[in-house]
Parts: C-alpha cells; sequence; structure tokens
C-alpha cells in the first residue's frame, strides 16, 4: 500500500475503504446502463459502410420530407422508442474503474443517440449524449459550430460541418423523418418553422479539413455544480468554451467524460476529500484508496472525436495534462498544438507581475484593478460554473500546485505570491 501513514495521524482506513467498495451496496447502474443493456438486444452496430443505403438521400436535404408539421410539435405525438444502432457488449466486466489497461482503439465503439441546441453564455452549442461499448456511461460532446444554425452543410462544399456520423447514419430502415429530427439529425436551425432532416452521411464522411479546439474534461460534480474550490474544474470547463467561442469560426469540441475524481468516482473522491483535509494531496490521497494516481482512460473519447469527424488534421488539444496529449497519439488522434490552460487567477498575477503574455480568457474575466478586494470576496465563492468568474482559494491553490508539482502539469506557477 503505498500510503504514507505518518501523513495521517489516525490508521488510514484502506482496508475499511476496499470492504466498503465490495460491500453490500450495489453498483450503481445508471440510466444509461439501462437503455443500453435493453437496446443491445435488439440490434448490432452496423458497418460505416452499410450505414449510408443507395436510396440514402445525399446531399441537401429536401425541405418537403422535413415539414414544419412533422416537427413542431413533437410533444403532441411523442417518437417512437430509438431504435439506435446498438453497441456490442463490452468486452470485459471490468466495470469498476480499477487501472486498467485502455482497449485498443479499434476494440472501442460509439453511437450517438441523440443531439440538441443549447444556447450557454458563450453562444450556442451542440450537446451530443454518446453510448459506447466499454463502461456504459454516457459520455457527452459539446461541439461549437455556429455555422452550422445559418447554413444547411451540404450548401458549401467547403464547410465541413463537425457532425455526428453515427448520429446521421440511418438506423433502420423506412426511417421517418420525424424520427431523424426528434434525436437531432437536422442540419440548420431547428424550430416551428424549419425542420430539415440531416442527409445520411457518405461513408465515410468526410473529415475535418482543419483541426479544431478540443477540451477532454472530466465530469466533477463537487467543482461544477456546487462551485467547490477544492479544485478548478468548474472554471476549466467554462474556460474552454469560452475559449472555443473567442476562436476563428468558433469550432470546437467539449468531451465531458463521466470521470467523476480522476475515474475514481464520486464515493471514492469524497473519501479522498477526507483524506486531503488530514494533509494528504490529490495524488497521495487517492493512492491510500488504492486506487490509481489517474485512472482515467481516452479510448471512449478517441473513438468520440473520430465519430465527429476528427481526421488527420488532428485537434488542437486544450489542456495542461501531458498524459492526455500522450493519451490521443496512442489512440491515433494527431495532437498538432496544445492550448494551455492557465488558471485564472495565476493569469491576473502574472499579468500583474508582467512574466506572462497570455491573454486573458474570457471576456468576464475582470480587471484586477477594478475588482478590489471586495470583488474578489464576492468572486470567490462558488463561481465556477459556466459562464462565472474567477476564483481562488488556499484549497484551490494547494490543488493547482499539486497538478504542477506532481503530476507533470505544464504550466508555469505563479511568480508573486498570494497575499
Ligand atoms: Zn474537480
Amino acid at each position: 500500500m503505498p500510503l504514507s501513514a505518518n501523513l495521517l495521524p489516525p490508521a488510514p482506513p484502506a482496508p475499511a475503504a476496499a470492504a466498503a467498495r465490495s460491500g453490500p451496496v450495489a453498483p450503481t447502474v445508471s440510466e444509461a446502463a439501462t437503455a443500453s443493456s435493453s437496446l443491445r438486444a435488439e440490434f448490432s452496430l452496423r458497418e460505416s459502410s452499410e450505414e449510408a443505403p443507395p436510396s440514402a438521400p445525399i446531399g441537401p436535404p429536401a425541405p418537403e420530407r422535413g415539414s414544419p408539421e412533422s416537427a413542431s410539435s413533437p410533444a403532441g405525438s411523442p417518437p417512437r422508442e430509438p431504435s439506435a444502432p446498438v453497441l456490442p457488449a463490452k468486452p470485459s466486466s471490468s466495470s469498476s474503474s480499477e487501472a486498467a489497461t485502455p482497449p485498443a482503439a479499434q476494440e472501442v465503439q460509439v453511437q450517438c443517440m441523440a443531439r440538441t441546441r443549447i444556447p450557454t453564455a458563450y453562444g450556442p452549442v451542440f450537446l451530443h449524449v454518446y453510448h459506447n461499448n466499454l463502461d456504459g456511461k454516457e459520455h457527452l460532446a459539446i461541439v461549437s459550430d455556429p455555422a452550422q444554425l445559418d447554413t444547411p452543410a451540404a450548401a458549401d462544399t467547403d464547410f465541413v460541418p463537425i457532425r455526428s456520423h453515427t448520429l446521421d447514419a440511418r438506423w433502420h430502415d423506412g426511417e421517418t423523418a420525424q424520427e431523424r429530427i426528434t434525436r437531432g439529425a437536422y442540419v440548420s436551425r431547428l424550430s416551428g418553422h424549419s425542420a430539415l432532416p440531416a442527409p445520411v452521411p457518405l461513408s465515410p464522411a468526410p473529415a475535418l479539413a482543419d483541426a479544431p479546439l478540443v477540451r477532454i474534461h472530466s465530469e466533477c460534480f463537487t467543482g461544477e455544480t456546487l462551485g467547490s474550490l477544492r479544485c478548478d474544474c468548474g472554471e476549466q470547463l467554462d474556460a474552454a468554451l469560452s475559449l472555443i467561442a473567442h476562436s476563428p469560426g468558433k469550432r470546437g469540441i467539449v468531451l465531458y467524460l463521466r470521470q467523476e475524481g480522476r475515474g475514481i468516482g464520486l464515493l471514492e473522491k469524497v473519501r479522498a476529500y477526507n483524506l486531503q483535509d488530514l494533509g494528504m494531496d490529490t495524488v497521495q490521497a487517492n493512492l491510500a484508496l488504492g486506487r490509481g494516481e489517474d485512472e482515467r482512460t481516452y479510448g471512449v473519447a478517441a473513438a468520440m472525436l473520430r465519430d465527429l469527424g476528427v481526421g488527420s488534421a488532428g485537434i488542437r488539444l486544450l489542456t495542461n495534462n501531458p498524459s492526455k496529449v500522450h493519451a490521443m497519439r496512442k489512440e491515433g488522434i494527431e495532437v498538432p498544438e496544445r492550448v494551455p490552460m492557465v488558471p485564472r487567477d495565476w493569469q491576473l498575477r502574472d499579468a500583474a507581475s508582467h512574466t506572462h503574455a497570455l491573454p486573458l480568457t474570457a471576456p468576464q474575466t475582470p480587471d484586477p484593478a477594478a475588482l478590489g478586494e471586495s470583488g474578489w470576496d464576492a468572486r470567490s465563492k462558488g463561481a465556477t460554473i459556466v459562464g462565472g468568474g474567477i476564483v481562488r482559494s488556499e484549497e484551490l491553490e494547494r490543488y493547482l500546485r499539486t497538478k504542477v508539482e506532481r503530476m507533470g502539469h505544464m504550466l508555469d506557477l505563479p511568480a508573486a505570491k498570494r497575499v
């Protein structure tokens, strides 16, 4: 056991924690897993070469297929049960998050089940809900590509929208326009006056000609929803969306992976926080629980990126974490550029000391001179949700420094020490 016992005054609870993990409480069965299993029984995933039937409408969609009547009142006629092509069962029983060797990329299959427009503080995005054959979780892709809202994708031959191939594929014979539109396989903007089902994509779908900004983000309930100041997850999610929204074309992808607590899950993360309160850092706490320093895997993420059309141009990865760059490359996703994500608090301090030329990444980032101490007080309370501002706290500072000093994150520690 890699526990440093002298850091933990009471006896470390590792055996108890291990027992609790295998105790009487059944593993959580998510809705995703339930839905997946029921669907798995009906279909098997079609090869992509079979997804475009000869009679498929390729090219600009026929407006008459998406009549306003068929899509403007989906609530009036409930959509049929989505009969998606379904994935083969996961190859192993490793449903626990024990550190496992990532499966080879070709073994992981993903299926985008639905997509919808979400208006955010940074503009509209398309939320994609994925199923996969590995972990039974509903991983998400948040795609910013606002040109899709204005222009039917097929009208401009130079424009390859960021779209899911598995979502747009024809799922079964006789699929109706309303089925496609209800799951999000539409083009342009959906409204009571416009409903254009997406054409069934060519196979293979054209790859993106550019390398979009991509953030591979792991779920953090405490940081993103509660605004916990133990970590910077909320700020990073917000910063990723902001950076994409302020980039040329506003094109990019945030993969939101359900890998709470670096893959150990919320329950174990809560335990780890208690060990941190006893003096451990985030790495020591995970190890003390008998877990890995970082148990996340990225095979599903790579499969999602491929499904969204990422091709040989690769991605511009928003991260400080070298392991994510290596993981993507190992999965065959090119990373021609890594775009750093400097904590906003550190940006401010570096800007103040003129040691850093990086621009502030969010327009709402307050000017430190104008903010004043009262402003910091107001900002420092849980302002980590999307659309929020800057946060700082002693615990967050310790966490950020741990990521740099213990986990190899590629950031310069701020020059100025906070008062
Ligand atoms: Zn977090």
